[in-house]
């Protein structure tokens, strides 16, 4: 097995060796006192994550599950979707599934929603619930989730929040901003192994949600709410998931949030830095996303036109990193650098070093 710190996907992420020895621990039932203490530590520390006193739920499930939760739960009536990316397209693509009228605000991919373009949208019809993207791992793009949140109650509109790459990675402050539904996956910025989705539900957002129908049961919010209410997931969880949980939530309370934020952040500005000096070398390499909106755990690079994708993954990847080629749309003229969960600084100057190299040759 390669050592941690050498492999820079936007997720899966890498996940420190004794998170992954958590996981290989006995089962035990998952209705008694060991597993409801354990459960109870992991929703404690997740209230701490999201910043919120509301019960958050730990699902046996990816994200993409939780899109869909959050749609069951949305009062009736049309969604408006912001889309900029690939995750923001899915989260739209989920909402129709669920058989719902769904209006698109499409802007290219990169970019974020000017405020004064939703706000017209919002303003021509009364729309259920809106939702959006807030770190989107397609484009490495960074909303503004807290005036989206602001301007959608202005107009009555819940706002559905994927914070999938920016819960853990940077401030979202569930409560204080008042977002409806804000929901992420373990397999990002918090480090864990794949398969476990958590999600947080605002009381005006679960209080209209009960009378909402054809919630479906696996991922009706209510069902879940009533679940963590009572202290327990409504079905048997995904046990070995749970152990590493309760190991690396315990740590990452430890680090502090605030740390983890600015150790995301400074990652992020290495990467700038690093594209300034590529640039005054003459390589044309930009970021995707404009200045002043880039998220803190994902860079989305724009290659020079005679560069393909797949061939400086392949070449970086056999100078031992691994990183992210493009996503979607975007999948040949982009790289993406994933700099999240437990990464650090010292870890990625070497990867950026590495890829400066393929970049010369
Ligand atoms: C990874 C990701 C998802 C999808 O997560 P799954 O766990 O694969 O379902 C959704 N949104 C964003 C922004 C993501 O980065």
């Amino acid at each position: 097995m390669s050592a941690f710190g050498r492999f820079f996907l936007p997720g899966p992420t890498d996940v420190r060796p004794e998170i992954l020895q958590a996981m290989a621990q006995p089962m035990l039932p998952h209705r008694g006192p060991a597993f409801s203490a354990l459960h109870a530590r992991v929703v404690e520390n997740l209230q701490t994550v999201f910043r919120t006193t509301r019960p958050v739920y730990a699902v046996s499930a990816s994200a993409t599950a939780l899109m869909e939760m959050a749609i069951r739960g949305a009062p009736e009536g049309p969604i408006l979707s912001l889309v900029n990316g690939a995750f923001a397209e899915r989260f739209a693509a989920v909402a129709q599934a669920c058989g719902r009228r769904v209006r698109r605000v499409v802007v290219p991919w990169g970019e974020i929603h000017p405020l004064g373009l939703l706000e017209r949208h919002l303003a021509e019809e009364p729309f259920a619930a809106l939702t959006v993207v807030h770190s989107e791992t397609s484009t490495g793009a960074l909303c503004d989730l807290r005036a989206v949140t602001e301007l959608s109650h202005r107009y009555g509109v819940m706002c559905l929040a994927d914070a999938v790459t920016s819960v853990g990675a940077g401030a979202v402050e569930t409560d204080a901003w008042g977002v409806d539904f804000v929901l992420t996956g373990s397999q990002k910025a918090l480090a864990l192994p794949p398969g476990l989705g958590f999600a947080v539900a605002s009381e005006a957002y679960i209080l209209q949600a009960a009378v909402v129908p054809g919630r479906g049961r696996y991922l009706d919010p209510i069902e879940h709410e009533e679940a963590a209410l009572r202290g327990g997931p409504p079905s048997t969880p995904a046990i070995p998931l749970f152990y590493a949980a309760d190991l690396q939530l315990q740590q990452i309370v430890a680090e502090g949030l605030e740390a983890r934020w600015a150790r995301h952040g400074e990652m992020q500005r290495m990467v700038e830095h690093w594209v300034i000096e590529r640039q005054a070398e003459g390589v044309a390499i930009t970021f995707q996303a404009p200045a002043g909106a880039r998220s803190p755990s994902v860079s989305c690079l724009s290659l020079p036109p005679e560069r393909d994708a797949k061939t400086v993954v392949a070449t970086v990847e056999a100078r031992g990193f691994t990183i992210g080629r493009g996503y979607g749309q975007l999948q040949d003229s982009t790289i993406r650098i994933g700099h999240m969960g437990d990464l650090r600084p010292e870890h990625l100057a070497p990867c950026l070093d590495a890829l400066s190299d393929v970049l010369r040759s």
